[in-house]
């Protein structure tokens, strides 16, 4: 346990506006969900402290703020993110057809070469799925990214998908870091 200090993370969640980035945060630093959504506007991030395999880790986890709508996310958004949540929806395939784009800008504006990223098909409660579970591995696969698919709404899968972003910055970090 890191008794001196507590490394801070800073994880982002991108994605098509509407897919459940910021439900997904909430769920997950809250606890809560609400089917209404208004409360992208104005939030840039959610601070969690969280235990991992008997380390200590402060989570900073920054929403898009609605501004993923217009493309206008800046650099400093991106700066010096360890890891990356690239949300889509398994009921809207659209969402997932842009995953490429989402993985172009982090490419463009991350600043650490080894970034973690995770794929993540959200609102697996809901019964009109137009992308497969299969689908959506191979795509992670393919670049070499964290999969896994989740429901904001049941809270299914959401805490495992941030605490193995997490597991997997600490294994990745410590091989590198000063
Ligand atoms: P964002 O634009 O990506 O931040 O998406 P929001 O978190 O604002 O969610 C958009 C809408 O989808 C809201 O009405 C949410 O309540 C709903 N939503 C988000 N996640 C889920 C989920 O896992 N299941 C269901 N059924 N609805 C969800
Ligand atoms: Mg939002």
């Amino acid at each position: 346990m890191g008794d001196n200090y507590i490394t801070t993370l800073k994880i982002l969640i991108i994605g098509e506006s509407g897919v459940g980035k910021s439900s997904l945060m909430l769920r997950f630093t809250n606890d809560e969900f609400d089917s209404e959504q208004a409360l992208t506007i104005g939030v840039d991030f959610k601070s969690k402290i969280i235990e991992i395999d008997n380390n200590c880790a402060k989570l900073a986890i920054w929403d898009t703020a609605g501004q993923e709508r217009f493309r206008t996310l800046t650099p400093s958004y991106y700066r010096d993110a360890q890891g990356a949540i690239l949300v889509y929806d398994v009921n809207k395939r659209s969402t997932f057809q842009k995953l490429d784009s989402w993985l172009h800008e982090l490419e463009i504006y991350g600043t650490r070469p080894n970034m973690v990223k995770m794929v993540v098909g959200n609102k697996i409660d809901v019964q009109s799925r137009e992308v497969s579970r299969e689908e959506g591995f191979k795509f992670a696969k393919r670049h070499r990214t964290l999969f896994l698919e989740t429901s904001a709404k049941t809270s299914e899968g959401v805490k495992e998908a941030f605490e193995e972003v997490v597991r997997k910055i600490l294994e990745t970090d410590s091989l590198w870091e000063p």
